[in-house]
């Protein structure tokens, strides 16, 4: 999992979260957070202190969609025995 974001520079996809493919999660979390990028994208990203706030939004919507997914995906990759028995 990267910092997505950064000065004139944000990741989606795969190369801002990279998990085990088990859970089928990778195309979802691609695409909506692709969206959420440019959402903040139109929001205001056409001022270097706008594209700042609206990069930073863009990367805690990732987190909060992301985060509860990635760390089930992370915690059972290991041994997915225990899927069965939970
Ligand atoms: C075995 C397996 C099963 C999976 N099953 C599922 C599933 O059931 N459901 C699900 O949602 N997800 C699944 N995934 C995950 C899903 O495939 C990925 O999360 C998703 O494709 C990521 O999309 P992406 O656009 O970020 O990256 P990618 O689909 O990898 O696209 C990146 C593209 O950029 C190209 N590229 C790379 N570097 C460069 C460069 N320097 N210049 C130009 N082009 C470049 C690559 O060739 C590639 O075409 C699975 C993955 C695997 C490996």
């Amino acid at each position: 999992m990267r910092v997505p974001v950064g000065p004139g520079w944000a990741l989606v996809g795969d190369a801002s979260i990279h998990q085990d493919p088990w859970s089928g999660r990778g195309i979802d979390f691609a695409a909506t957070h692709a969206t959420y990028l440019a959402d903040a994208l139109l929001d205001g990203a056409l001022n270097e202190t706008t594209q700042v706030k609206s990069l930073h939004r863009y990367h805690m919507r990732r987190d909060e969609h992301g985060l509860p997914g990635y760390r089930e995906t992370t915690e059972f990759a290991a041994d997915l025995r225990r899927l069965s028995e939970s």
